[in-house]
Formats: structure tokens, C-alpha cells, sequence
């Protein structure tokens, strides 16, 4: 009997792989593979959830107003232009259905953040992986890329996993080049980790009335990933058409009330984004010394090239060994790459630890 087909565009899609949180045999787990926040769930948030427990019989407010509202007061922006969704790869998932499809081109950087590729080849829409220069989008090269059937372009400032930014010159600079038609998405999914001040994350583009889109989430410095919550800032017509598209429900109760205390959470952003500065710092300059090519970061992680896939299979062999889980590259084409999530003090001198012994080993 035959199978039942799904469109073609769907069998190229390779199943995501993430969240990995075992190695067979090591009892002690140091989880560095999915850029969470260092500092664990905020206790706020903490409580917050649990309070929830005994209102679980009821459905959540499906407009999100109250989440929207803190979100808006949080950072200065309008609550009826906010959507929220189940991570934002709800969102950008929904974006992408809603704009692109068969018939219609979707530009990313080569190195850009997977899902926009795993969303476009679900919708059907071509997918266009621009080069880059030193792993950087190359505004000029993303600009030629685009034709007369080009509805979205993907930019994730900062960029998984590479961490290269763009200043937001750059970025007005890609907008302006583009067709008004075509969706800007600039994802800020690691925004509150930049203390750079040529930063735009996309609102005062969004402000300008241009038709670009910010993504967010609480899955990173929030320290919420395990929740599934993330949302977007978006000009009117496009808030319309994702609250068209999205599940009536699509965020849950707990998550709404848990967002709004990590919201509330009196210094947690300040106090994160310090520890990320400085350990940010010192593991990519102790591997520097070590002899490894650490990709400049302004997320919470950093892309460390081993040069050949040999030696960064090796590498990761020996973080496994002392039960250190990071990302292995292969899915993003950069074999001869990890990418390491910057964790505690004690878990970044863990890393540290393991790879320089590795390189005296073998050098
Ligand atoms: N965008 C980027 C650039 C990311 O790195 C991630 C998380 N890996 C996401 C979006 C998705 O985040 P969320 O947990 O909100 O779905």
C-alpha cells in the first residue's frame, strides 16, 4: 500500500536536534548546548508557576493581555502591536506561513538561525542562505539576493549560532534596500545580552513604520526555555494577521504568569548580562591563548573553531567525558565547530579545564 506523501519540500527538512540533557554513564551533567540563561529559573517566576497548580481546569486568556501589558511597560513598547506565542519559533513559524510559501522566497544568512530554514522548507518557500563575510550577514550580499519573489528576510541579531551583530546602521541599511513588501524579521532572541549602543533590535525601525518585525523570548536571559514563551513586535496589519493564524490558546497559563514575574525580577537582566560579560571574556580569551579561533559573541555563547571536524569530534569527546554537553555544528554546515553556552562560573572553569587539557594532549 503506498504511503501517504507530504509535499515534496517537507522530506528535506533534517528533524531539529536539541535539548540533549544525557551522556550514557556520567552522572553529573553540565548543560551548555542550548544557550539558557546561567542563573536558572528567577524564584519570582518560580513561584509564580506554581501558583498557578490549582487554576489549571481553566483555559488561559488567549489574548495574553496581561503578559502583553508587562512586556509593553517592560520595554516601552505599544501592547496591542505584541503577540505572543509558544517560543518564538512559534512566531517565526507562524511568519513564515503566513507570508511565504510555495511560490515565494525566504533570504537568510548562510549561518543564520536554523529555524527559519526548517519553517521555509515546511511552507514550501525557497530558502536562500546567503554568504557571509567572517561569518557576519553581508547586508550588500543579502540586498542582491533578493528578487521580484522575495516576501521575508531573516536576520537573528545577534546571530546563532556564530554570535556576530550588526549595528544598527547596517540593519536600517538592509531595511532601506528593501522592497516595502518584504518582511523584515529581525530576530532579537538574544537582545538583553548586547551592551553595545549601536543596538537595534528592531523597534526603532518598527517605530519608523517600516514593515519589519522583532522577535523575542524569555527562553534565554529570562531563564524560561523550559516554558515555551517568546513574542513579537510587529506594525498592525502584520498583529492581525498573526492573530489570525496562531492557536486560539497558543500560550498557557503558567507560562504567561511566570513571564511576567521573570519580568518583575529586581536585577536578574543586570546581574546575567554582567556574568556574561565577564565569562563571555575569559572562555573565549583562555581558548584563545589555548590556540583555538573563538568567533567575536554578543549572545550568551560563543562559536569555537577547531579547525578541522576531526578535531572538533575530538574535542567534544573529551568535554563528554567530563560530562560537559555542547553543541556539535554538523546541522549548521560548520563541522569543524562547537558552539558553548556561557554557564556558571564553576561550569565555565569546567570547560575551560577540559579544553585546554584536551589541546595539550592533542595539540
Ligand atoms: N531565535 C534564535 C536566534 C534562537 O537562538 C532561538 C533559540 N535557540 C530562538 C529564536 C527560539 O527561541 P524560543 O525558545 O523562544 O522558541
Amino acid at each position: 500500500m503506498p504511503a501517504p506523501l507530504p509535499r515534496p519540500s517537507i522530506l528535506s527538512i533534517e528533524p531539529y536536534v536539541g535539548g540533549e540533557s544525557k551522556i550514557p554513564g556520567v552522572n553529573r551533567i553540565v548543560k551548555l548546548s542550548s544557550n539558557e540563561g546561567a542563573f536558572g529559573v528567577p524564584p519570582g517566576a518560580q513561584a509564580a508557576y506554581a501558583k498557578l497548580a490549582t487554576e489549571l481546569h481553566r483555559y488561559p486568556d488567549g489574548g495574553a493581555t496581561a503578559l502583553r501589558e508587562a512586556i509593553g511597560a517592560r520595554f516601552g513598547l505599544d501592547p496591542a502591536r505584541i503577540v505572543c506565542g509558544n517560543g518564538s519559533d512559534e512566531l517565526i513559524g507562524a511568519l513564515i506561513m503566513s507570508y511565504g510559501g510555495e511560490g515565494t522566497e525566504l533570504v537568510m544568512s548562510a549561518h543564520g538561525f536554523v529555524m527559519y530554514d526548517i519553517a521555509g522548507r515546511y511552507a514550501g518557500s525557497q530558502v536562500i542562505k546567503v554568504p557571509e563575510k567572517n561569518f557576519t550577514a553581508d547586508v550588500d550580499a543579502m540586498l542582491a539576493a533578493v528578487g521580484p519573489r522575495t516576501k521575508l528576510v531573516f536576520l537573528a541579531n545577534p546571530n546563532n549560532p556564530t554570535g556576530a551583530f550588526l549595528p544598527a546602521a547596517e540593519v536600517a541599511r538592509l531595511r532601506a534596500g528593501l522592497r516595502e513588501d518584504v518582511l523584515l524579521v529581525l530576530d532579537a532572541a538574544y537582545a538583553e545580552y548586547v551592551t553595545r549602543p549601536d543596538y537595534d533590535p528592531g523597534t526603532g525601525l518598527i517605530e519608523a513604520g517600516t514593515n519589519t518585525v522583532m522577535t523575542r523570548t524569555f527562553s534565554k536571559v529570562f531563564g524560561l526555555g523550559g516554558i515555551r514563551l517568546g513574542w513579537c513586535y510587529a506594525p498592525a496589519p502584520v498583529v492581525d494577521i498573526l492573530n489570525r493564524v496562531r492557536g486560539p490558546f497558543n500560550v498557557n497559563a503558567p507560562a504567561m504568569a511566570a513571564g511576567i514575574a521573570a519580568l518583575a525580577e529586581p536585577g536578574w537582566v543586570e546581574k546575567s548580562v554582567a556574568h556574561n560579560d565577564e565569562w563571555r571574556a575569559k572562555v573565549s580569551d583562555g581558548l584563545r591563548t589555548a590556540g583555538i579561533t573563538v568567533h567575536p559573541s554578543e549572545g550568551n555563547f560563543i562559536l569555537a573553531d577547531f579547525g578541522t571536524p576531526a578535531r572538533a569530534k575530538a574535542a567534544d569527546a573529551a568535554l563528554k567525558a567530563r560530562g560537559l554537553i555542547v553543541r556539535a555544528m554538523g546541522s549548521y554546515s560548520l563541522p569543524h565547530c562547537l558552539r558553548i553556552t556561557i554557564g556558571t562560573a564553576e561550569e565555565c572553569g569546567m570547560v575551560l579545564d577540559a579544553l585546554t587539557g584536551f589541546l595539550r594532549s592533542a595539540p
